[in-house]
Formats: C-alpha cells, structure tokens, sequence
C-alpha cells in the first residue's frame, strides 16, 4: 500500500449494528473509519422494524468494541439479561455509538458506485495500488466521490425483501397486488396498522422468525377481534423442525417464537397451507387470490405478508472483484458454512476476514449482507466479523485468524434453500430435516451435533 493510501480512511457503507461495529473495531486498531449511511440516523433498517422484539438480549447484540468506545462517553449499559425491542436496540446503543464516532459517520449518504481509483473491473495493471472510490449521492441531492483505503459494505439486505413468488421472481400480478401486500412484520400497536388487519383475513407466506411474530401477533388480535384469520403459506410440509428449535433452542426467545406460532394454528387462528410455491396472486371481490405453480387456488383473502426472506443488493458493487457463492451470494468460503440446504438448524460456524475475502484485496461484505440469501444471521457473528477485518486491514493476521465466538444454535430449521414436493405435507420430514442434538459450535474445533 503506497503512503498516500495509507493515509485514507477504511470506508464503511452502512450504519447498522455492524457498520458502526466495524467502525469501533477500526479506530480499536488505530485505523480511520468513514461511515457513510444513506438513512437520516443510526440504524435506519432496525428503526424500520423497532417495534419487534428481538430474541437476543442486551449482552448478546452489543459489540465489545463498541462497549469500549462507549464506556468513556458516560453511556448507561442497559441490564444484559433483557430484551430490547428494534427502537431500543437504535436508540439505546446504535445512536449512542454514532455519536461517540462522531464526524466519523455521514448521513443522507447513499453508496452508488465503488471501484478501484481509475480501474474497472476489467483492468488488472496497478489494480492493488490503486484506492477504492465510492460514488455516492449527497443529502443536497448532489454526487461526490470519496476515496478510501478499503471498503466494508455492511449494508444489509433489509431493502430488498424476497418477492412472493415461489420461483424467486415477483409473482404474477404481484405488482398489480402491491396495495394489499406488505414485506414488513406490522405494528398491530399502531391504529392505523391495526385497523388494516383486524377483522381481516390474511395470508401470511413464510416459515421464518418474522412469519412466527406475526402468526403470534395476528392470533393475539384474533382473541380480541373476531373474524382475524391468518393463511399461513409454506413452501414445505410441517414437520418437527417447522416452528424452530422450541425449548432446545439456545435463545431461548427465538424457540418461544416458534412456540406462539405453533399455539396460533393449534388454537384455529391460523390455518397451514403447505406445499404452496406461489405462481399468481389475482384480484377477486374485494379480496386477493393466491394459485400455486400446481394450479392450487387459496380461499381468497383481505391482505397478504410476505417474509419469505431478504437478498443483497449488489448493484453498487459491479465494479469489484467479488467471489460469490452461484447459490447464496455469499462470499464463497462463507457460503458453506450457512448454506439453509445443509444448516438447516442454524449450525451457524463463526468466521473471520480469510472466509470473507474477495479476489479484490481489501474489500468485504460484513453483516447481514455477507450472509447473502441464507436466513441465519446473528449479530455477534458480524461483530466478530468486524473484529477479525479490522484486525486484518490493520496487518494483524494472527488476531485476524483467531475467532473465538461461540454461537447458539438450533431455531433457523429447514432454511430457505429446502424444497418439498407440493405431496409432502403434513407431517412429513422434509429433506435436510433437524439436526441432532443442539450443540456448541466454536471454531477450530469439531462441530458438535451438527447436521
Ligand atoms: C425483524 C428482525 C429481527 C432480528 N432479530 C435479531 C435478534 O434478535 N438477534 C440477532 O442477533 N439478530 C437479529 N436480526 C438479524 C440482524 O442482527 C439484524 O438484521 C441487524 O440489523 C443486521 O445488521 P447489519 O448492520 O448487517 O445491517 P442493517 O441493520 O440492515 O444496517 C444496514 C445499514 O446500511 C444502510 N444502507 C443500506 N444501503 C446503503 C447504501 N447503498 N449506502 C449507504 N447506506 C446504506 C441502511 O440504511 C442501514 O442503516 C434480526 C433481523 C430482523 C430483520
């Protein structure tokens, strides 16, 4: 790296809980971070779902570097052993980390663009020598290019939900559909959210957390309004692993989840369509209509949710050299490790910046987003990501090496890479069913009842 390189920040897309983690772990080994979010505030994404409770408590969703950037600053640690929802999470620990980075972190900044100075992506002569360049776009609504010594794209992948259909494209008529159909787990707090579905029928596709959290939250409306029904529309059977790791699971909020969703259907709130890939969603009445790719048609319903999961946006990105997992875009030595048609317990290994590297030196995909399309992300596998690429960028290769997080596992069973057959429904074990017992999982050692 040339002296004029070095002296340029480490440029860091995204002011999550792992783009400020990133930061904190930076400035740690002595190197500049700039933090470039497109939102007006830390956590723009987790703001956007504050009213959902996570199933992590405070110890587990705050990043020891961030905790010692924070100690001086006279910040109030919130008691570990609780829960915070979204907007806790932003505005207890995000916001106050933003501040103390101070000029560090920009707002109104949204990455467009990021190449090597001077070099597409097809030019190889000086390419390493070359800084990266980050097209973005102004609060003023203007354009400016920021140069950087190497880029973290933690940007997650909250904006680019997963369409309803089944074969990974919006469905037919989805669009056309767009007024009845929401992406987001709704606040049932908030009136107007309230009144929309009270009363209501709605399809809610998914076999996630989210989908769990909203079957919860649709029966609980159902006890106090009547004639709130939800179609839950999953793309495989049910099977033991369906409503998650329950009482085995090592969060114990996330196996609950799993559990009230459960208690939705059992108590007639929810009733279960299985084996449905959706093909079509069309008008009827006053309501909508969902066909699957067999022909199948769904009683029509008032409102549709869809969580059948988030993807990168990789559009900023085109320029560098990225290695990609085909499947997941993920970063291929990542991609294993999370792969939902192989962990389809949440057998989540812990990584560092040697599985998160790109053909292009220096630049990474941390967070959410370096998980791709696989459903199992958690936020201290960032922080420990962030810690191990700040480690590296700093030219520790030894504490870059060394990963010692240990994760919790069992919850995220049957990911989003399963496929039954529209036949196997109930209570059929669909291919890549539950692991064995739930196990510690720590890096470079064996992995424990895994799949
Ligand atoms: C509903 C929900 C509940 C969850 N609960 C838990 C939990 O209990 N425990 C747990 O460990 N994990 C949980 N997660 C998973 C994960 O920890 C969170 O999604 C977390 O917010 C991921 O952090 P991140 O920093 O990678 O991405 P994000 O939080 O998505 O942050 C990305 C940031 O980048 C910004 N951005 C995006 N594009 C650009 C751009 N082009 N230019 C500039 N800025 C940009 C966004 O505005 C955003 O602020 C949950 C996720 C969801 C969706």
């Amino acid at each position: 790296m040339t002296e004029q390189q070095s002296a340029l920040p480490v440029a860091v897309i995204g002011a999550g809980p792992v783009g400020l983690a990133a930061a904190a772990s930076l400035l740690e080994r002595g190197l500049e971070p700039l933090v470039l979010e497109a939102g007006a505030e830390a956590g723009t994404a987790v703001r956007e779902w504050g009213h959902v409770r996570l199933f992590s408590t405070w110890d587990e969703v705050i990043a020891p570097a961030a905790e010692k950037l924070l100690a001086p600053t006279g910040w109030q640690r919130p008691e570990g052993s609780t829960y915070p929802s979204g907007r806790d999470w932003a505005e207890q620990y995000l916001q106050p980390l933003a501040d103390a980075l101070g000029e560090r972190v920009r707002y109104g900044v949204r990455v467009t663009g990021v190449s090597r100075a001077g070099r597409d992506r097809v030019v190889d002569a000086g390419r390493d020598k070359q800084p990266f360049t980050l097209q973005v776009t102004t609060p003023e609504g203007g354009e400016e290019r920021i140069l950087a010594r190497a880029v973290i794209d933690a940007s997650g992948t909250w904006n680019t939900p997963n369409p309803l259909g089944g074969n990974g494209l919006p469905a037919l008529g989805e669009r056309a559909a767009a007024d009845r159909i929401s992406y987001r787990v709704p606040d049932l707090n908030d009136p107007v959210v309230r009144a929309r579905y009270a009363g209501r029928r709605t399809a809610v596709v998914g076999s996630g957390a989210s989908a769990f959290t909203v079957l919860a939250g649709l029966a609980a409306l159902a006890e106090e309004v009547p004639g709130t029904h939800a179609t839950w529309v999953l793309r495989r059977g049910i099977s033991d692993d369906t409503f998650g790791g329950g009482e085995a699971d090592q969060l114990p909020a996330r196996g609950a989840l799993g559990l009230r969703a459960k208690a939705a259907v059992d108590a007639g709130h929810a009733t279960a369509v299985t084996g449905f890939r959706t093909e079509s969603v069309t008008r009827e009445g006053t309501g909508v209509v969902l066909t699957d790719e067999g022909g199948r048609h769904l009683d029509p319903v008032d409102e549709v949710i869809v969580l059948t999961g988030l993807r990168p946006d990789l559009t900023h990105l085109t320029e560098l050299r990225l290695g990609l997992d085909e499947r997941l875009q993920a970063p291929v030595e990542v991609a294993p490790l999370i792969d939902p048609n192989v962990h389809s317990c949440g057998t989540v290994y812990p990584h560092g910046a040697k599985e998160l590297s790109h053909p292009e030196p220096d630049a990474y995909l941390l967070g959410m987003k370096s998980y791709g399309r696989a459903p199992t992300f958690l936020a201290m596998t960032g922080y420990e990501q962030a810690r191990s690429v700040a480690a590296a960028l700093a030219g520790d290769h030894e504490a870059a090496a060394r990963v010692e997080l240990i994760l919790a596992e069992t919850g995220v069973c049957g990911g989003s890479g399963l496929f039954d057959e529209p036949g196997t429904a109930d209570g059929a074990q669909g291919e890549g069913g539950c692991c064995a017992a739930p196990a510690t999982v720590q890096i470079g050692g064996p992995a424990t009842g895994g799949c």
